[in-house]
């Protein structure tokens, strides 16, 4: 294993921000798998998920049974993890500007597309290897003006040249479900097999410009670009997983989920092995436009009438808001039939805050379709 310290630039005086990569299995390998977690750095679930991963692939790479060089970043946001509020970790959003660390990633389709004339060639290889070697120089020419832009094109870095890439987030209250491109859905499909995902959410473009979407949405780009005339690979497979719950923290679901990526990474391939039989997908995909979002009606004291994980039908009672004043109750209905995979863990909300979502099979939303 190698590990390098990155130093992040800009930050204020008297101040130093590093981010930490493992590198496991480096040498001749043609692939490559990107690993990281904590970009939204108050998401522990994922850091002990990927944690665990670095034992394991402690051993892996000591037995020789890498087949591909495997980058690990267990805290993908050191300035996040620096943020405090009233007590509490707040790593969702930059303090300094309100954005979030998961939105509007360098997309660089554009930039690449306009060094490519006369590059390209009718072998996919050859073409791979070219766009990457373009990306990178598009990424290294990039000027971030803050902390932040910094550390998104740190992290692009270290992941755009990546077979795989998987970005482990959580939510607030949730069962185990995906964010992935409906263009490379195939790909990904084992991997929500293996974590028992109840929910994989498609998009081809969420319009949310994501660290998973800045990887294999810029393949999907150029496809439909330069498809026609050459053969344009996909590049990157990436995915975001969401592991449950904030608080959903333990050694035994750290060990489980790190063990279905491990086993994603054997079905595939990138290490050596025979990965246990594929089991049943534990719901279907769908597609993102499709996920009902529930907004809160009025003010009030929240209760859950569904439990996360649930198949619900049309009509199902879903959330309750009660008026802390009048005590009249005012009750949300699904208007779609799908799994309920996330919710808020506040228990008192302000009319228009959002609710919760259950996963739907026909599209009916557009623009962007990620929230804040
Ligand atoms: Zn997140």
């Amino acid at each position: 294993m190698n590990s390098t310290s990155h130093a992040l630039p800009h930050a204020t005086a008297g101040a130093a921000y590093h981010l930490t990569s493992h590198a496991f299995g480096t040498g001749d390998f043609r692939r490559k798998v990107y690993i990281q977690a904590g970009l939204h750095a108050d998401e522990t679930p994922g850091m002990m998920v990927a944690l665990t991963l670095l034992e394991q692939l402690r051993g892996l790479e000591a037995a020789a049974k890498l087949r591909s060089e495997i980058v690990l970043v267990c805290n993908a946001n050191p300035l996040g993890l620096s943020q405090w509020l009233f007590g509490a970790p707040v790593g969702r959003f930059d303090f300094a500007s309100g954005r979030n660390y998961n939105r509007d990633f360098p997309m660089l389709a554009g930039k690449i597309a306009a060094v490519l004339e006369g590059k390209l060639t009718q072998d996919a290889n050859e073409n791979l290897v070219v766009i990457r070697q373009a990306w990178k120089a598009a990424l290294t020419a990039l000027q971030p003006a803050t902390l932040f832009d910094g550390l998104q094109r740190q992290l692009m870095l270290l992941a755009h040249d990546a077979d795989v890439v998987l970005d482990l987030h959580c939510s607030r209250e949730a069962a185990m479900h995906i964010y992935t491109g409906q263009a490379i859905w195939a790909k990904a499909e084992p991997l929500a097999r293996y974590l028992g995902a109840v929910a994989s959410l498609l998009a081809y473009d969420s319009g949310a410009s994501s660290f998973d979407e800045a990887q294999s949405l810029t393949w999907w780009q150029l496809q439909q670009q330069f498809g026609a005339y050459y053969p344009i690979p996909t590049g990157t497979v990436s995915v975001t997983v969401e592991h449950r719950g904030q608080r959903d923290v333990s050694y035994d679901m750290a060990q489980r989920d790190a063990q279905a990526i491990i086993d994603y990474l054997t079905h595939q391939g990138f290490i050596d092995g025979i990965a246990p039989p594929l089991p049943e997908l534990a719901g279907p995909a769908t597609p993102l436009a499709g996920s009902e979002q529930f907004l809160a009606p009025a003010s009030g004291i929240l209760v859950h009438r569904a439990q996360l994980g649930d198949v619900i039908e049309v009509g199902q009672p879903l959330f309750d808001v009660i008026d802390t004043t009048s005590g009249v109750t005012t009750t949300v209905h699904s208007k779609t039939c799908g799994v309920f995979y996330m919710r808020r863990d506040v228990r008192y909300v302000k009319h228009g805050d959002p609710l919760g979502r259950v996963t739907g099979a026909t599209s009916q939303r557009t623009g962007k379709l990620l929230g804040a």
